[in-house]
């Protein structure tokens, strides 16, 4: 469709970054893009209305970017999944293994409660690692999670079902395939 031709054409692959052999999908020139930005913010907001979200989580750093407008734009309130130790209030944490080494996110305990359905936002879904431990933190919260919703994809990573099996059967957008 028109709108996934317009958020394709304003990513922007980066070959061998962060290292050797990764092309990296680059959003700062759909960021910079107001006709862009705006229609993906759009879509992420219909999603996450459509899915009968109360509350939006955004991810760390990106996440955060594009998870902020999403709120405003619902109506709803945001709230940060933060790396360790930057939240300083009482945490829930969850850590998730990587390719090397593990990593650690946070949220505010008291930011979620029982009746909330969380949409979570974020750029893109890789390996599914950190989607997955966000889900599990949502729910150690005490809240549901209405979905997940993503700019982008990347298939050949197979994150899919790792993330949907800890969605336990909300579902997982994605607006582009790669
Ligand atoms: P995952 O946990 O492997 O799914 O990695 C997803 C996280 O890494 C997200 O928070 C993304 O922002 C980030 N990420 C992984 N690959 C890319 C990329 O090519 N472009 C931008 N962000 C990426």
């Amino acid at each position: 469709t028109d709108i996934k031709e317009l958020l394709l054409s304003r990513i922007r692959d980066v070959p061998d970054y962060p290292e050797p052999g990764v092309v990296f999908k680059d959003i700062t020139p759909l960021l910079a893009d107001p006709a862009a930005f705006t229609a993906l913010t759009g879509a992420l907001a219909e999603l996450s209305l459509r899915h009968g979200a109360t509350k939006i989580v955004g991810l760390e750093a990106r996440g955060f970017i594009l998870g902020a407008p999403v709120a405003v734009r619902t109506g709803l309130g945001f709230i940060p999944v933060r790396k360790a130790g930057k939240l300083p209030g009482a945490t829930l944490s969850q850590s998730y293994a990587l390719e090397y080494g593990t990593a650690e996110i946070e949220v505010h305990a008291e930011d979620l409660s029982e009746g909330d359905r969380v949409m979570i936002i974020d750029d893109v879904l890789a390996t599914g690692g950190t989607a997955e431990a966000s889900a599990q933190l949502i729910r150690r919260a005490g809240a549901r999670v209405a979905g997940a919703a993503v700019l982008m994809e990347l298939g050949f990573l197979n994150g899919r079902g790792r993330v949907e099996a800890a969605l336990d059967g909300a579902p997982l957008e994605a607006l582009i395939q790669i």
